[in-house]
């Protein structure tokens, strides 16, 4: 049985004419929907859990589609590079030495670009869960993902045959 992923109800295809494929919608939900099969749970973002450097690098627009998780790997990764960088810039500055000032800015301006791209991504996790997080520690991230493997976030959403005949 086709379901909405979001309330679990059986959904239906409606078609426009005999030649379209029609549109799965929920009739609770008001809305179109990816159907799922039998009150399955669905998340739309899927998990990489493997997040490199080039990942943010990419146009926001592409990081959008990332699983909330992965987002934090890559909030990571670019906090780690601005502290980097900073240090770098620092560094430059206490030499205070005229071969260095294309550097001090080519370091400055990294600085600014690095800045604002954590923060694009710090307000993509201000949207999916209300918070900026402070400290992504290792054990911040193990505890997401022993969240994400709770039971109750894969048990499908089914009534049971004799609870709904008994009400
Ligand atoms: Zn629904």
């Amino acid at each position: 049985m086709k379901t909405c992923p979001y309330c679990g109800s059986e959904v239906v295809r409606k078609k426009r004419d005999a030649y379209s494929l029609g549109v799965w919608t929920c009739q609770l939900c008001v809305m179109k929907v990816n159907p799922v099969e039998d009150g399955a749970r669905s998340n739309k973002f899927e998990i990489k859990q493997m997040i490199s450097e080039d990942d943010c690098r990419l146009p926001l627009s592409e990081l959008m589609t990332y699983h909330t998780f992965d987002l934090l790997l890559v909030l990571r990764i670019l906090r780690q590079q601005r502290r980097e960088n900073f240090d770098l810039m620092r560094t430059i500055k206490k030499a205070d030495s005229p071969e260095y000032r294309e550097g001090e800015q080519i370091a400055a301006n990294e600085y600014e670009l690095i800045t604002r791209r954590m923060w694009a991504v710090e307000n993509l996790l201000l949207e999916r869960v209300g918070y900026i997080p402070e400290v992504i520690s290792e054990k911040y991230l193990e505890k997401y993902l022993e969240r994400m493997s709770e039971d109750k976030n894969h048990k499908p959403m089914q009534f049971k045959k004799s609870f709904k005949k008994s009400s």
